[in-house]
C-alpha cells in the first residue's frame, strides 16, 4: 500500500517530443518535487550518465526486479525494457512531493491504475510528424535505424492522445513550458481518495 500525501504528474510523448527539455525549463518553479529515474536495459547515449538520465542494467538485472516486485511499472518500448522505481516513489510521494515520470503510453495505464485518485496526465508532442523527425535527427544522438523504430512508435502513441487529461504541443519552448508550469502546479492540488473521505467525515460532524 502506497502511502500517498504528494500528486503525480505523467509526461508521454514520443521520444524527442521535448519532455526533457520542458522539465528543465520548469523543475525550479514548482515547487518541492521529485523526478523518477526509471530503470532501462537501453544501451546509455552519448552525454548521458548512470544515475542521473536512467539506471542502466543488463536484461537480467531488470529481470530479477520483476521477480522481486520492485517496480511500480515496467513496459518494453523500442525493444528495451523501462520501469518505475516502486521505493523512492513511496518515499517521496510520503514526502508530500510532486512526482514527476517520463514515462509511456503503456506506463501511463499501469500509473493511472495503481495511482489514478493522485494523477495528471500530460501528453507532450512536437506540432508534426516531420519536426519530431527533424529534431532526433538533430539531437543526434540515435542511429537512423533507431529513429525510424522511434517514429513507428510516435505514429501509434499519438492515437492515444485522449488518455491523458492535457495535450501540449511543443512549438515555441518557452509558450509549451508555461502550458506545463500551470499544469504542474495544479496537479499538486488533486487529493487521494482517503484524505477526501476523511474530510467529507468532518465535515459532516463539524
Ligand atoms: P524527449 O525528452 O521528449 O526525448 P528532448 O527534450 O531530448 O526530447 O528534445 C529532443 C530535441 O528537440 C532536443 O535536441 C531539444 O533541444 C529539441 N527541442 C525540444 N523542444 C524544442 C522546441 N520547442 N523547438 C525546437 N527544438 C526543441
Ligand atoms: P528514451 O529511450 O528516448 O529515453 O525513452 C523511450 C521511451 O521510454 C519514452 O517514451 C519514455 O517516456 C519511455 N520511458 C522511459 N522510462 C520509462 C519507464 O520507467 N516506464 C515506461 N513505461 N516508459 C518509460
Amino acid at each position: 500500500m502506497l502511502v500517498k500525501r504528494g500528486a503525480v504528474l505523467v509526461l508521454s510523448g514520443p521520444s524527442g517530443a521535448g519532455k526533457s527539455s520542458l522539465v528543465n525549463e520548469i523543475i525550479n518553479d514548482i515547487g518541492d518535487c521529485y523526478f523518477s529515474i526509471s530503470t532501462t536495459t537501453r544501451k546509455m547515449r552519448e552525454g548521458e550518465k548512470e544515475g542521473v538520465d536512467y539506471h542502466f542494467v543488463t536484461e537480467e538485472e531488470f529481470k530479477k526486479g520483476i521477480e522481486n516486485d520492485e517496480f511500480l511499472e515496467y513496459a518494453v518500448v523500442h525493444g528495451n525494457y523501462y520501469g518505475t522505481s516502486l521505493l523512492p516513489v513511496k518515499e517521496a510521494l510520503s514526502q508530500g512531493k510532486l512526482v514527476i515520470f517520463d514515462i509511456d503510453v503503456q506506463g501511463n495505464v499501469s500509473v493511472n491504475n495503481r495511482l489514478g485518485d493522485i494523477t495528471t496526465s500530460v501528453f507532450i508532442t512536437p506540432p508534426s510528424l516531420s519536426e519530431l523527425k527533424r529534431r532526433l535527427a538533430k539531437r543526434g544522438t540515435d542511429s537512423p535505424e533507431v529513429i525510424e523504430k522511434r517514429i513507428e512508435n510516435a505514429k501509434k502513441e499519438i492515437q492515444r492522445v485522449s488518455e491523458y487529461d492535457f495535450l501540449i504541443i511543443n512549438d515555441d519552448l518557452k509558450n509549451a513550458a508555461s502550458q506545463l508550469r500551470l499544469i504542474a502546479k495544479t496537479a499538486r492540488m488533486k487529493h487521494p481518495t482517503e484524505e477526501i473521505n476523511e474530510f467529507i467525515q468532518k465535515w459532516e460532524n463539524a
